[in-house]
């Protein structure tokens, strides 16, 4: 595990001594995380790192998973993609499911904390305890919640409106709601496995492991295999560009405990893909964090043709490798890419085939694009801010109105 002071190169000084003078105020605070997978997805991957960072600056952060069985997992997928606005066919046994498995955890989970951050749907009912704690809790969403079904967003608002605050991603995710609302976006680790530079011989193992063509451009999309992730259009692109570009597409991925959907998306992928000799589908166990790393670092264009996204730290990641970038202009990837500047953003397969295609022919723009796109994220997405914002937002619940002063 990495220390602060190893952020400062990066960085610079003043925002380690800024994070150092704020956390003299939060010193010996509690803050208990509860989220539903350790393992997949972006926030197991946040929290992986926010919490041991949090610990050295004083925090007695914690962090706990929410239990459940397959069919509250079949459930809660289904709350994660309507509320990302997808049509799924709701029983009210899935309501019942749902609260079924919350009653549950709310009678073995244990909670300690000045502050309760609940990451998401899944553990949300928790609140239901809220008279008994006297913990700040905060609904920390890293959903795009812009266009929700109604039908599940409406059942979740009565355990919303209990929390004292929320916290979205990005502004256009943000709600009508009651309490207040905290925008923070966020973020990767750059020391860590995943973003971290690698040797050229580590990233040539890594290609020779998957039988990948080091002297062939590599188109990759890392992603868990998810409908919303769309593999199937990143194949439809590729093979357009394939038609004027000899290269190769990675698809790599794996499941998350929470996704009861993913295996079935694989198969698909894996059937469509199996006729082209330069798709590979790679399943990819958690925590491979270097050969992701690895395949990132070798790609010359990196995909993200998501339908919907929360943020998308894939795109994050794929900046901060100073990559060429291709993305969907959709939820916080916009944030994070401005089109032609710090990648190319798309609508459409075809849209996504001719800017995969140019940046293939193109290599001085797609160079600059990947420079800027790098230095967009050590700017905004990494995560020494992301702890500055975490620790204002813990300051707030014991300040409201308050002038705070860091000396
Ligand atoms: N990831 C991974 N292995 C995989 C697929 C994804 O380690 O097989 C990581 C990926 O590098 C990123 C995170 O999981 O750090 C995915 O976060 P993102 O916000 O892109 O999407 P989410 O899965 O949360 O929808």
């Amino acid at each position: 595990m990495h220390g602060l002071n190893e952020y400062e190169p990066i960085v610079g000084a003043q925002v380690i001594d800024e994070l150092r003078l704020l956390a003299d105020k939060t010193k010996g605070w509690t803050v208990q995380n509860v989220n539903s997978t350790a393992v997949g997805g972006g926030v197991a991957e946040i929290l992986n790192r926010m919490v041991p960072l949090l610990q050295e600056l004083g925090v007695k952060a914690s962090w706990d998973v929410i239990k459940g069985g397959e069919q509250f997992f079949k459930v809660t997928k289904k709350f994660h993609n309507a509320l990302h606005g997808k049509l799924e066919d709701l029983k009210p046994e899935d309501f019942t499911t749902f609260l079924e498995t919350s009653e549950m955890n709310n009678k073995t989970m244990e909670l300690k904390g000045d502050i309760l951050m609940i990451h998401d749907p899944q553990p949300i009912a928790l609140i239901q305890r809220k008279d008994t704690q006297k913990s700040k809790w905060a609904w920390r969403c890293h959903i795009d919640v812009s266009n929700p079904d109604p039908k599940v967003w409406n059942f979740l608002r009565p355990f919303i409106d209990r929390y004292d605050a929320s916290v979205f991603s990005a502004p256009a995710f943000s709600q009508e709601l009651p309490i207040r609302q905290f925008l923070i976006p966020p973020s990767i680790d750059p020391l860590s496995d995943k973003n971290k530079e690698l040797p050229l011989n580590t990233i040539q193992e890594v290609l020779q492991k998957y039988q990948l063509d080091p002297e062939k451009p590599i188109v990759t999309q890392i992603s868990r295999f998810d409908y919303l992730k769309d593999p199937l259009g990143v194949i439809d692109a590729f093979e357009m560009v394939q038609r004027y570009v000899d290269c190769q597409l990675v698809l790599a991925g794996g499941t998350a405990t929470d996704d009861p959907e993913s295996v079935e998306v694989l198969e698909k992928t894996n059937a469509r893909a199996s006729a082209n000799a330069d798709i590979h589908v790679l399943a990819i166990p958690s925590g491979s964090d270097i050969e992701i790393n690895a395949l990132q670092r070798a790609s010359s264009v990196i995909v993200q043709k998501s339908l919907k996204e929360g943020f998308g730290l894939t795109v994050t990641e794929a900046l901060w490798k100073g990559k060429p970038l291709v993305a969907s202009a959709v939820g916080g990837i916009t944030l994070q890419v401005a089109h032609r500047y710090s990648g190319l953003l798309c609508h459409s397969i075809e849209g996504a085939a001719y800017a995969i295609k140019q940046l293939l022919q193109n290599s001085e723009y797609a160079k600059k694009l990947g420079e800027n796109g790098r230095e967009h994220v050590r700017q905004n997405f990494l995560l020494t801010r992301h702890l500055r914002d975490y620790l204002l937002l813990f300051l707030s619940f014991f300040h409201e109105g308050d002038i705070i002063h860091l000396n």
